[in-house]
């Protein structure tokens, strides 16, 4: 456990102050151990994934920030069923979806180029529902979870919306078990590499940034309402609306939180005004603001 730790080096923006306590949860255990110590002493706590979709505010977050490692980073490939038309993992939570991603495709799982490109970790993206096209739900067969007041990994039946599920807001996915129809590995790969090009031409990820901060509204989409307002190329401190990608927030070098949190801000009321639209944020904002 490390006390008072900074957690902009734990987010893809480089932002965020510290958290009172950064857990790493290496075992099922060790996190049930944790998570009873939360529920008896009524501690807050947060679930870190990889940070790729998260503004931590300037001022940090209080109580306690678990991290997930050790078994919960291993995949599992059900090789030993009856060889068929599906293809099954068992992927710990802090799996990163990326390799995750490499290696599905290599085994021809249909679908799984929705998921190319997108960083973070199976946990995150199931909180999430991440994708493009089509999402990690779509996949999914069962989930484990562990809460504080069940603190053992134990099955939910969740639902699956755009970008965000049923998932209780107390709980860790421990464990996804992800069911694919089984095709042509060339053709999946060939699909992966198309899609990785288009982020890499489309995206500013030279810049920190977390994706997409707003949710597409229905029938259109939030970057075309965003660049229409004008607002790209907006800056607030080291925080830039992309010129690139109107719905990305770039942190330019020494951009604080509240920097990224008040041009979401102005964008959103730009927004509002020039086509009375309420954008809905996809980031989620978390810590202490000043
Ligand atoms: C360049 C770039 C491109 C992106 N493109 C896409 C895209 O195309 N589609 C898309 O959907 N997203 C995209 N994202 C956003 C992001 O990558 C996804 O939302 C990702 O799934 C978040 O996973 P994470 O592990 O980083 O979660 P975090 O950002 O750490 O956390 C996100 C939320 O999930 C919760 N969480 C994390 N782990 C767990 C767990 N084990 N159990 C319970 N809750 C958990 C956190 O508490 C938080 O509320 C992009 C981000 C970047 C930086």
């Amino acid at each position: 456990m490390a006390f008072d730790r900074p957690l902009a080096p734990y987010t893809s923006y480089r932002v965020g102050g510290p958290a009172d306590a950064l857990v790493n949860a290496t075992s099922t255990a060790m996190l049930a151990a944790v998570l009873r110590i939360c529920a008896r002493a009524e501690l807050p706590w947060f679930m870190l994934g990889s940070g790729s979709n998260l503004l931590v505010g300037d001022g940090g977050l209080r109580g306690i920030v678990f991290r997930l490692g050790g078994e919960y980073s291993a995949v599992t490939w059900c090789d030993d069923e009856p060889r068929g038309d599906m293809v099954r993992a068992e992927v710990g939570a802090s799996a990163s979806l990326a390799p995750f991603c490499g290696k599905a495709a290599g085994r021809g799982c249909v679908g799984i180029a929705s998921l190319a490109g997108i960083p973070g970790s199976i946990g995150g993206a199931l909180r999430m529902n991440a994708g493009t096209d089509r999402e990690l739900g779509e996949f999914v067969e069962s989930v484990l979870v562990q809460t504080p007041h069940r603190p053992d990994p134990h099955p939910v039946s969740l639902q699956y919306f755009y970008r965000h599920t049923s998932l209780a807001r107390d709980a860790v996915v421990a464990k996804v078990r992800l069911r694919f129809e089984c095709g042509d590995p060339g053709a999946v790969r060939a699909d992966l590499q198309r899609r990785l090009k288009r982020r890499k031409d489309t995206q500013p990820i030279q810049w920190p940034n977390a994706g997409s901060v707003f949710r597409n509204p229905p029938g259109d989409k939030a970057g075309r309402l965003i660049e229409e307002a004008g607002c790209k190329g907006w800056r607030c401190g080291g925080a830039e609306v992309s010129p690139q990608h109107a719905n990305f927030i770039v942190n330019l070098g020494g951009a604080s939180a509240a920097d990224v949190a008040t041009l979401m801000a102005r964008v959103r009321r730009r927004v509002h005004e020039r086509f009375d639209v309420d954008l809905l944020l996809e980031q989620h904002v978390v810590g202490v603001f000043d």
